[in-house]
């Protein structure tokens, strides 16, 4: 805004707490150069000088600290190691069909209509624990 000279009797805008607003003012003393009295042109009070408001600077919206960083993709865990499996043993090729009437082994490979590609982990009576792209899952074994 740069340096402003005000004198006495001045018009300036400033705002007028008794009409809440800004209004034009008259400036009745002034002191170092500010004006320290003002007379409100609408009603008349007189009452200090307040700096006009600055003109609000527009805000970026700031965003929550969770928005801001991307949740990172979990590395290790099932994922990986099902990608792992399906590269060393090949489990593309290995794969059969699911079956209910199929004894599923350990370390058999699946092809499920709902899960897809799996690697037999575990056989634990008539369920085996299956490892697929999105965990480990049960299913029902013969
Ligand atoms: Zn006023």
């Amino acid at each position: 805004m740069g340096t402003k000279t005000y004198y006495a009797g001045q018009d300036v805008d400033a705002p007028c707490g008794r009409c809440g607003c800004e209004t034009r003012h008259q400036v009745l003393t002034i002191t170092n150069g500010v004006p320290e009295q003002l007379i409100c042109a609408n009603c008349r009070s007189v009452h200090k000088f307040r700096a006009p408001r600055p003109v609000p600077e527009p805000r970026t919206p700031q965003l929550p600290a969770s928005a801001k960083t991307p949740a990172a993709p979990r590395s290790g865990g099932s994922a990986s190691l099902y990608q792992q499996l399906v590269a060393q043993e090949q489990g593309g090729a290995r794969a059969l069909p699911y079956a209910i009437s199929i004894r599923w082994e350990e370390g058999a490979w699946m092809d499920h209509p709902s899960f897809g590609l799996g690697r037999v982990q575990r056989r634990l009576g008539r369920k085996v624990d299956v490892l697929f792209k999105d965990g480990l899952k049960t299913l029902v074994s013969a």
